[in-house]
């Protein structure tokens, strides 16, 4: 089958007609449904919708139609990680909490104790089971990540420091973990210390409507102490309970997408991303489009800098090759030819570029408003 119309990869892809015309609507592209797509329209609705390729044959122009890989046959699918991400007050112990359980330092090392990036680890349970943590920057940055339809998360922790109760922050998180509507499991940290009152916290948070299971609500409430490790393991007890029951999956055989959590630019190591790859299996050399970056992947790295060949669904990598540095937030996808994969980088340049003119257009009329 050739080219397809609009109507026609809609329906290949179980989108309606009416999200794929508003995606080049927001480009500034007025499409109807009739119109053919081109192979690099047809790649940036993979970037922006995650779809994936197959993984058997080389990408052509002429075959880019029955290699995009839209839905998954149950057979496909294996167990994958839970992705959790901690929220929680300043200083109410995230990056502390990470660090106990993956045995670092990374809280020591932070400038002011304010986390840089978004750091992103994998932790194996006593069991041999697996968890990502994803320790975020900001709850904006969670949201932001969400509203452009990067769902990385799939459990929030609500870390509340028990000598401190709910602050300004913690109210925030909620908002967002409830809009996120992913279950949420409250960590009470720092319960080793004096004037330390965890049940305080757990009727703080009925205002919420996040209720103690032993006050007949259904929220995980763990009492613990990230700094004396106390609490952990059930934690991450808690964390693969409710993995088991919502069952997450996803296919590890075709090229990976998934989102870019933080990039940056190396001095000597040139663009460097933290990513996390969503579905499929991101290998060596596989060609990636980040946002407006790309580049076949040179190097690949787990959070313990050790080099690493392949990453899972669930796995979060560091990896060197892109031609620039993509923006957190951003979707990436794997295609097996240099070409397109250029293509759609440079549309989605332009297309940030576009975005910025306008916005800055907004602002000089605001500007002449108030000159008027
Ligand atoms: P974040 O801003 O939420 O990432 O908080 P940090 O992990 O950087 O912790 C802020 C401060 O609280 C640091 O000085 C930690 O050592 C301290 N802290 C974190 N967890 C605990 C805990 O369980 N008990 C005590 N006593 N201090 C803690
Ligand atoms: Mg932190």
């Amino acid at each position: 089958t050739g080219p397809l119309s609009v109507t026609e990869f809609a329906s290949k892809v179980g989108k309606s007609t009416a999200d794929i015309l508003k995606f080049f609507f927001n480009q500034g592209l007025m499409m109807n449904q009739n119109m053919m797509l081109s192979e690099e329209q047809m790649g940036e609705l993979a970037l922006e919708f995650g779809f994936d390729f197959k993984k058997e044959e080389s990408l052509t122009k002429e075959n880019i139609f029955e290699q995009l890989q839209v839905a998954d046959k149950p057979e496909d699918l294996v167990d994958r990680a839970p992705i959790v991400t901690i929220m929680g007050h300043v200083d109410h112990g995230k990056t502390t909490l990470l660090d106990s359980m993956r045995n670092a330092d990374v809280a020591a090392s932070e400038a002011g104790g304010i986390t840089q990036a978004i750091g992103a680890y994998q932790v194996v349970h006593s069991s041999g089971k697996k968890i990502t943590f994803i320790d975020t920057p900001g709850h904006e940055a969670f949201t932001e990540m969400r509203s452009r339809g990067a769902n990385a998360t799939d459990i929030v922790i609500l870390i509340v420091a028990a000598d401190d109760g709910v602050m300004p922050q913690t109210e925030e998180a909620i908002d967002h973990a409830k809009m996120a509507e992913v279950p949420i499991i409250v960590f009470v940290n720092k319960c080793d210390k004096p004037g330390a009152d965890p049940e305080k916290v757990k009727v703080e948070l009925m205002n919420y409507g996040l209720v103690a299971e032993e006050y007949g609500g259904d929220i995980p409430f763990i009492l613990g102490s990230a700094k004396e490790k106390q609490g952990l393991e059930e934690l991450q007890e808690t964390i693969l309970f409710i993995s088991e029951i919502k069952d997450y999956r996803a296919n590890p055989n075709k090229f990976a997408s998934g989102v870019v959590l933080e990039a940056h630019l190396d001095k000597s190591r040139g663009p460097v991303a933290s990513i996390l790859v969503q579905s499929g299996t991101l290998e060596m050399r596989d060609m990636v489009v980040a946002g407006g970056a790309f580049g076949a992947i040179k190097n690949m790295e787990n959070e313990n800098h050790k080099k690493v060949l392949k990453a899972e669904p669930s796995r979060p990598v560091v990896i060197f090759g892109l031609n620039s540095v993509p923006n957190a937030g951003d979707k990436f996808i794997v295609m097996n030819d240099e070409k397109m994969a250029r293509q759609i980088a440079e549309a989605q340049i332009d297309k940030k570029r576009a975005a910025e003119q306008q916005s800055k257009q907004a602002f000089t009329l605001d500007q002449i408003k108030n000159h008027i």
